[in-house]
């Protein structure tokens, strides 16, 4: 399972290449992988405007969803040039737990000295906002 993790930085490292972020110099690239395998690549694409910018993390989800992906989230490799482990922030957080699988859904960051940190999303956003009817 560990090689599939690796694999899937490989591809956020790739995507980090192709960001649009001459504000903030802080590119991210993302790859999230469904629960039939499906792969989604995304990167971080900032406006001048700068509360517009749109993260790396929801880029892929949003790729996945222009795709038809149906299935859920088992995992997402994050990475930045800039820095390790990579967290992504509160707004995305939001995003992954709305199509989390049921398994959960781990969180793949480059660690020190080329390592990978693997966590769960439950760990990092424990009590997201759900809509209860
Ligand atoms: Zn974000």
């Amino acid at each position: 399972m560990e090689k599939i993790y690796q694999e899937l930085l490989e591809k956020a490292k790739k995507a980090s290449l192709n960001t649009y972020s001459p504000y903030s110099n802080f590119p991210v690239g993302a790859c999230v992988l469904y629960e039939n395998n499906n792969e989604y690549l995304g990167c971080n694409v900032e406006n001048v405007s700068y509360g517009l910018t749109l993260c790396a993390e929801r880029n892929a989800i949003s790729t996945a969803i222009t795709n038809n992906e149906k299935t859920k989230i088992k995992a997402i490799a994050i990475y930045s040039p800039k820095q390790t482990k990579c967290m992504p922030c509160g707004a995305c957080r939001q995003w992954l737990s709305e199509f989390a699988s049921e398994q959960g859904c781990k969180i793949i960051l480059e660690d020190n000295n080329d390592g990978i940190l693997i966590l769960n999303l439950e760990e990092i956003f424990p009590s997201g906002f759900k809509f209860e009817k």
